[in-house]
């Protein structure tokens, strides 16, 4: 009803964000999350654990949702998360449905820019591709079992998002427990059955988009202001502690390695405990 044509005037409240995390990363990698991101976007994210931890319950309340699923890294138990996140998504009436890792930077601006291009009713999904070419899976709900199914997937770890007008579609797939149902049929992970459910099932592409990013790349090849253009941000675990976007001028490697805490503070200088900003 206004503005661009395709577009719609979007805000950050529309957006429900879903961070896939566990137990133990709680302390380690949610913290991080928490003092950065998270502050500029609280109304909005959802933490979704395997643990009812009294220490983030006080911080996070009722955005940190206990899934009950195990707290393990299986199809099963990660799928069981993912099924959690699309039914909140659903409950909460929002317009887009986004999910990252608990290694993830989220820039809301940039995210809102991007998802403000679509509409939440139009059926969007949209995130980085996984490989260069579809993934052919053998769909073993078939009663023969010879069926395959080629498509595109994004990257779990690089974030991606769906409208809302789509997620409505997959629920039939996607909703209560036949998410992992979905999952046992093409035996794959629980962000492969998201492309397998959207591309493969209702024929709906993904549309690359590589303003997201994982570990499974080469953070370092981001620079500078091109950093800070991008929706998504990760840092590779301990064993690769070198893959990091290169940011300079704020805080060092040593207190701060995932190089989080240097992209925020240029995003938000105003943060209280970023450095002062010279004056010339
Ligand atoms: N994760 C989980 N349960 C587990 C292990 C990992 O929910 O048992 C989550 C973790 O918090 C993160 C995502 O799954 O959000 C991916 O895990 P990680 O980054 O450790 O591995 P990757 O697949 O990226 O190498
Ligand atoms: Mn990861």
């Amino acid at each position: 009803h206004r503005g661009r044509p395709g577009g719609e005037h979007l805000r950050l409240e529309d957006i429900f964000i879903a961070v896939k995390t566990t137990r133990k990363h709680h302390r380690s990698r949610l913290e991080l999350l928490l003092q950065t991101w998270i502050s500029r976007a609280r109304a909005q994210t959802f933490i979704f654990t395997d643990w009812e931890d009294q220490e983030l319950r006080l911080k996070a309340g009722d955005h940190m949702i206990n899934t009950n699923c195990s707290a393990v890294h299986t199809r099963q138990a990660l799928c069981c998360k993912m099924s959690v996140e699309y039914d909140k998504f659903l409950e909460s009436g929002q317009k887009w449905f986004c999910h990252v890792d608990d290694d993830n930077y989220v820039n809301p601006r940039t995210l809102l820019r991007l998802l403000s291009a679509f509409s939440h009713s139009q059926d969007v999904y949209v995130g980085r591709p996984s490989l260069d070419h579809p993934i052919e899976a053998a769909d073993h709900g078939q009663s023969d079992g010879s069926t395959t199914v080629k498509f595109w997937f994004a990257t779990g770890g690089a974030g991606f998002c769906i409208s809302r007008g789509l997620a409505l579609k997959m629920s039939p797939w996607a909703s209560l427990g036949n998410f992992i149902s979905t999952a046992e049929r093409v035996r794959l992970p629980d962000d492969c059955t998201i492309g397998y459910i959207i591309e493969g099932l209702l024929e709906v592409k993904l549309r690359h988009s590589l303003l997201f990013h994982s570990h499974l790349e080469n953070l370092q090849r981001l620079q500078g202001e091109s950093v800070l253009q991008q929706v998504t941000l990760s840092y590779g675990d301990p064993e690769n502690k070198h893959n990091v976007v290169s940011v300079g001028g704020v805080f060092g490697l040593q207190q701060d390695p995932t190089r989080f805490k240097s992209v925020h503070c240029l995003l938000y200088p105003d943060t209280i405990w970023c450095p002062a900003k010279k004056t010339a």
